[in-house]
């Protein structure tokens, strides 16, 4: 059975509303979070949340609105680099790192882990690399975090077997199996978010899990099917999408079968 550790790496604070509508105007915390993933005879994580990069990359120009708009508290112990030391793990003891997509909270610390193959959605990718500035900006987007080897060390998810999922899963039929993962891990494209924006079903001791990144910012988004304010809207990639994903956590959620974990999940 696969085993999911779930770390922090530093958060953001916003307005409750601006992740999900009529929730107040109250400031919360929202977590960053990042999950080592134990499956088979190997290791992934999944995101790397904040890492000192973020920092680096929005104190000027452009990007400074990034962490104006959702202050970021962060220190350097709270790195997942750091945090996997103390757990006595390296880089080198990681198979691969997978994206769940590209805002700057979810690949920060890519930088900490060099020469880790790393794994995302090809089509996402393929819309997300070219943007700069501004319009990289409004997609949550800061290039400045992308390392230089990058895409030599990159495989789309794409490649990967396409599998039929167990029933248990429904309404999700239809997913990627991560190679070398015995059959515990199953990547499923959650559109609307961002650009490739990916979740993962994970076979744990404790039953099915899904990690379901950033497609929503609260349980109560996908149980009531409210979305964040309209205002957050403008970073997303596809609100009809978003919507539709958010049917879908909802019927997941309403099967009783599977656990979902949110990436920023807990003010809420
Ligand atoms: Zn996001």
């Amino acid at each position: 059975m696969a085993r999911i550790t779930t770390f922090e790496a530093g958060f953001c604070t916003h307005r409750a509303c601006m992740a999900l509508r009529g929730a107040g105007f109250a400031v919360c915390a929202f977590p960053a979070r990042a999950y080592l993933i134990e499956a088979g005879s190997g290791r992934w994580l999944w995101d790397t949340g904040y890492a000192s990069h973020f920092i680096d990359h929005t104190r000027s120009g452009v990007f400074a609105i990034y962490a104006k708009v959702t202050p970021v508290h962060f220190d350097a112990a709270d790195a997942l680099a750091a945090q996997l030391r103390q757990c006595g793990l390296q880089h080198g003891d990681i198979d691969a790192l997978i994206l769940s997509h590209f805002h700057g909270d979810h690949i920060a610390g890519l930088r900490d882990f060099p020469e880790v193959p790393l794994l995302c959605s090809g089509s996402g990718w393929s819309r997300t690399r070219h943007l700069q500035g501004i319009a990289a900006l409004r997609r949550g987007f800061i290039p400045g975090l992308i390392p230089a080897d990058f895409e030599s060390r990159l495989r789309f998810v794409e490649s990967f077997e396409h599998v039929a999922l167990p029933q248990a899963l429904a309404p999700f039929t239809q997913a990627y199996a991560l190679p070398g993962a015995d059959g515990e891990v199953f990547i499923v494209e959650l559109p609307g978010h961002a650009a490739g924006h990916l979740g993962a079903f994970v076979d744990t001791e404790d039953g099915w899990v899904l990690l379901a990144s950033d497609a929503a910012w609260s349980p109560t988004s996908y149980r009531e099917l409210v979305g964040p304010s309209t205002l957050s809207q403008l970073i997303m990639e596809d609100t009809r999408s978003y919507y539709d994903t958010l049917r879908q956590l909802q019927q997941l959620d309403r099967g009783g079968q599977v656990r979902i974990m949110l990436t920023h999940e807990g003010a809420l």
